[in-house]
């Protein structure tokens, strides 16, 4: 089967609108150009201040998404490139209870209607679940199951508010240095809800290629998970390298949908304005 150049797409990108990266959109397309992908989405992180009573050390942003000049880079190179790559707009929300608190007052002031939200979490008790900080005192098993059962409750909040529209990094706690080898099958019950609650709710799955870089070597989420999605009636998967800078941008793209089809899928979502094509992979 071959990889048309259309579906080869990256839907997770950050660029100096998020915190943690300099990067700038025009520099990840011109990459994504050249790598020959055919789509890309940028996702800032859509994260907000948590509760003043947070224990610290706690996981800060530093800044709010500016909305309006992000949508309005995004245009702007998304002009520059039409014909060439398609450029969306998106955003990554963050999961934790206090971001979905904060997420309606935020589009009340300025929506500037993406065309798609990752929903992931990222931190529990304002610490970041990929370092071993949060793992080690835990262990993998109780920090699994602890991760499992935030992102839960995370999940079952945000589809009330149609707030995502795919599941970011769903297995993101392996990723951390000393956590070892996941075993998706000592927490099938958790993942199960979790899958069910998007699949009922007709909502996707993202294949993160980030984890091929990190300590697993494999995406977030693994093959046995995708495989369950899949076999629960899981019908909607992207795929996004994560990228914080523009050399990774596509990085693994190929890669990724020989991964996606050998967990059964057979075409890969594309999203405008929230609302998901396919192409066949
Ligand atoms: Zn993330
Ligand atoms: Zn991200």
């Amino acid at each position: 089967m071959s990889h048309g150049r259309k579906t080869l797409i990256d839907y997770h990108i950050h660029t100096r609108f998020s915190e943690d990266s300099l990067a700038t959109p025009e520099e990840c397309v011109a990459d994504a150009a050249e790598r020959g992908l055919g789509g890309v989405i940028f996702t800032e992180h859509l994260e907000f201040p948590p509760p003043p009573d947070w224990p610290e050390p706690a996981y800060h942003p530093g800044r709010v998404l500016d909305a309006r000049a992000y949508q309005e880079a995004v245009s702007a190179v998304r002009d520059r490139w039409a014909g060439t790559l398609d450029v969306g707009l998106g955003a990554e929300l963050g999961l934790e209870p206090h971001n979905l608190k904060a997420l309606g007052p935020y589009l009340d002031t300025y929506d500037p209607g993406f065309d798609i939200v990752i929903g992931s979490l990222h931190s529990i008790r304002g610490v970041l679940v990929q370092l071993p900080e949060y793992t080690d005192p835990l262990g993998p098993q109780a920090a699994s199951r602890e991760y499992f059962g935030s992102l839960y409750a995370g999940v079952r909040e945000a589809v009330r508010m149609r707030a995502f529209d795919v599941l970011g990094h769903l297995d993101l706690v392996k990723r951390s240095p000393t956590f070892g080898v996941f075993r998706a099958g000592d927490h099938r019950e958790l993942l199960r809800e979790i899958l069910v609650t998007i699949i009922r709710e007709g909502l996707g799955v993202e294949v993160n290629t980030s984890g091929y870089r990190q300590p697993p070597g494999e995406p977030y989420p693994g093959l046995e998970t995708l495989r369950l999605f899949r076999e629960l009636g899981g019908e909607i998967v992207t795929v996004g390298s994560d990228s914080h800078r523009a050399a990774t941008v596509g990085q693994e793209s190929a890669r990724a949908l020989d991964f996606i089809r050998a967990a059964g899928f057979r075409r890969l979502a594309l999203f405008r304005a929230r609302h998901p094509t396919f192409v066949p992979i």
